[in-house]
């Protein structure tokens, strides 16, 4: 059966759609059917991270019943379906509820894990993936100001009905003041993985090529594929 996996944060920036797309991409090098879908409405950028441009149909079209969701379905690598966002600044409106969670569904017959990259904040538009999801990812850095984010993305899934599976701490540093396991146990969830900082990541964006693909044997990516890993144990 297919997992849904909201992949949130409470700060911007922090490397959601580093992790949808890395991640993903680490499920399908494994022999997994897996769709990256682009939620994040307002810094919509995931298609740029997996080499796609804008001017097919999208997300925005799906939800205004004006394209299908294969329509809006690119396969950019093998067994990885992308499905990009408008660059519209409109988020989702109270009644894209039922729309999202067809496309969701739709999505549940073609694939094994279906990752929802989800934008940062509290809007509608942010809140709406996690109940819809099975489960939510976190993504923090190890910075106080991104854990104490964190609770209330917990808080956000918890009231709309949605699990968090655990959490994935980026940007780590061995220089870190801090421990992981305590971050993780303070805000009672489980640790699925570290990702350290590294500047392969940055040169993957400019690659315009997945992190997993363009530096398979950087610590990131060597990172991405552990924390694959310990997810497919996990379901
Ligand atoms: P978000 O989707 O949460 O806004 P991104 O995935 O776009 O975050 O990442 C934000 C920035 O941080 C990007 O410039 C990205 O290259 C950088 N970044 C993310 N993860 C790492 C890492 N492990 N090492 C170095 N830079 C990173
Ligand atoms: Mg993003």
């Amino acid at each position: 059966s297919t997992t849904v996996y909201a992949i949130a944060s409470g700060k911007g920036g922090v490397g959601k759609t580093t992790t949808t797309v890395n991640l993903g991409t680490a499920l399908a090098g494994a022999g997994h059917r897996v769709a990256v879908v682009d939620t994040d409405l307002g810094m919509a950028n995931l298609a740029g991270f997996v080499n796609l441009s804008a001017d097919g149909p999208t997300l925005h079209d799906v939800l205004a019943g004006e394209a299908t969701v294969s329509d809006a379905t690119y396969e950019v690598a093998e067994r990885i379906g992308a499905i990009p966002s408008g660059t519209e600044l409109s988020g989702f409106a109270e009644a894209d509820t039922t729309e999202l969670s067809e496309v969701i569904d739709r999505l549940r017959e073609e694939f094994d894990y279906v990752l929802l990259d989800v934008g940062a904040g509290i809007s509608h538009e942010s809140v709406l993936p996690l109940g819809l999801a099975d489960e939510t990812i976190l993504v923090s850095t190890p910075e106080p100001a991104s854990v104490q984010d964190v609770k209330k993305t917990i808080d956000l899934t918890e009231r709309s009905g949605g699990d968090v599976a655990g959490l994935v701490l980026t940007r780590t540093r061995s220089g870190d003041k801090v421990s992981y396991d305590e971050i993780a146990a303070r805000l009672d969830i489980p640790l699925f993985g570290t990702i350290p900082e590294d500047d392969a990541v940055r040169d993957s964006v400019y690659a315009r090529t997945p992190l997993v693909v363009n530096t398979p044997d950087s610590p990131a990516a060597t990172a991405y594929r552990d924390l694959a890993g310990a997810l497919v144990e996990d379901t």
